[in-house]
């Protein structure tokens, strides 16, 4: 063991576990690129101040969590705690706003920091896969959100996963909800701290998970009630188009999220089989957030998906994704015949075809010892007597059959095997 551990809250993505989550990136990605979303990427940090007014000075995420750091030039930067901010940050640094045709669609897919107080499912470095939707407002889109988050989870067989919707509510009705909440919370008795966040962000109070509080919520002033008729009819839509794909939800009156510029569609997607960290993905409707930053107005909406949990999920459910072995064809050279089987993997690889060998000078039993363990359909085997005779001999793994197949044609064989 090396001196050196993983900082707290981090871990190492290793084979094999490694490939699950390459496989869950792609399968959360493949229904956003098969509709219209094109790929972003944006640096792993950012000005610090695009998280505070972006996401907000009142969220755990920026007050307590963020990573910040000061360059030597003296400018304060922040590891990104998040994607959307970073994402409409260059779309309208990039212009895509202007290049007609809204929305402007993005997926990413990348690594997030926040210093968490880690534990099973909640790290400090953890890696998600993202969708937004800018500048349209248009109930289709929060629903094809919805939907294609949902495809993707099924698509990786899961089915333990629930789907909590609700709406937050535009800057006409929230703050008419917000005085409301906040006279009925001022009445409780509460913590200095929770009396804090009543003040900043009462709605988040909401969400506390704390019994003592959940049970002075009784009685609370819900949003439901306050919803203006466009955000109400706006969410009736969105519930529609939903339910007409056969996508199942809950109403969920309670979910507020943890970001402060979510407006009217939030939805949470929880996994009952992961204990406290039920969220695997959460998303919603974010219209003011562009202004927030200094942008025109781009109603505009979103998710991200944690990549950890997903695959948490997955192992919670028993799931073992249908993972193809890396290696097709391995190649065992004994004696001399080394360089000619190099050269054929190497062509092997040059065609198209994965291919691996044996290395360290290993003996027969080694070096059959590391085709098993790379999976691979065939072997190549050759020895100086092979060559003497201009064959390798391409042994199926699985019977156990082998045939002497002469050197040129090892390429076509082996392709017309694995075709
Ligand atoms: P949020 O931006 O907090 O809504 O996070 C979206 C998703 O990212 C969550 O549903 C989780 O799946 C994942 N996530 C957020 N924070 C963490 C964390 N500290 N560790 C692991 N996954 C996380």
């Amino acid at each position: 063991m090396s001196t050196f551990q993983a900082p707290k809250g981090t871990y190492d993505l290793l084979p094999p576990r490694s490939a699950t989550f390459l496989a869950v990136r792609e399968a959360i990605s493949a229904p956003l690129r098969n509709s219209g979303y094109g790929y972003v990427e944006t640096p792993g940090f950012e000005n610090v101040e695009l998280f505070s007014r972006g996401v907000g000075e009142s969220t755990d995420i920026v007050s307590k969590e963020m990573y910040t750091l000061t360059t030597k030039g003296g400018d304060q930067l922040a590891l990104r705690p998040e994607g959307t901010a970073s994402v409409l940050r260059a779309a309208l640094q990039g212009n895509l706003h202007k290049l007609g045709g809204l929305p402007v669609k993005l997926w990413y897919s990348g690594s997030y920091y926040r210093y968490e107080r880690a534990q099973a499912g909640r790290y400090r470095h953890f890696s998600q896969v993202g969708a937004e939707a800018i500048g349209a407002e248009d109930p289709a889109l929060d629903a094809e959100l919805i939907i294609l988050a949902d495809q993707a989870y099924r698509s990786l067989g899961l089915r333990n996963f629930r789907i909590l919707l609700n709406s937050l509510g535009d800057k006409e009705c929230r703050p008419v909800y917000r005085e409301a909440l906040q006279a009925f919370l001022r009445g409780l008795d509460l913590d200095e701290d929770t009396v804090r966040r009543a003040e900043i962000n009462p709605l988040r109070v909401l969400d506390d998970k704390r019994e003592s509080v959940q049970k002075q919520l009784v009685g609370a002033p819900m949003l439901r009630d306050y919803l203006c008729d466009a955000c109400k009819t706006y969410h009736e839509e969105v519930r529609a188009l939903v339910t007409a794909a056969g996508v199942v939800f809950e109403d969920d009156e309670k979910l507020v999220r943890g970001l402060d510029y979510y407006t009217r569609t939030t939805f949470e997607f929880v996994h009952d089989g992961l204990g406290s960290q039920s969220a695997v993905g959460g998303g919603g409707r974010y219209d003011g957030l562009s202004e927030m930053i200094g942008g025109p107005a781009l109603p505009s909406v979103g998710w991200a998906l944690g990549v950890d949990r997903t695959v948490l999920a997955l192992e919670a459910e028993g799931v073992a994704l249908d993972i193809p072995a890396a290696t097709s064809v391995f190649a065992v050279a004994l004696g001399a015949a080394k360089p000619v089987l190099f050269g054929l993997v190497t062509e092997l690889r040059r065609a198209g075809v994965a291919a691996d060998i044996s290395y360290g000078g290993k003996g027969l039993k080694g070096a059959m010892k590391d085709a098993n363990r790379s999976g691979a359909r065939f072997a190549l085997v050759a020895g100086d007597r092979d060559l003497e005779e201009g064959v390798v001999q391409l042994k199926d793994m699985q019977s156990g059959e082998q045939t002497p197949v002469a050197l040129a044609d090892v390429v076509d064989a082996v392709r017309a095997k694995l075709a």
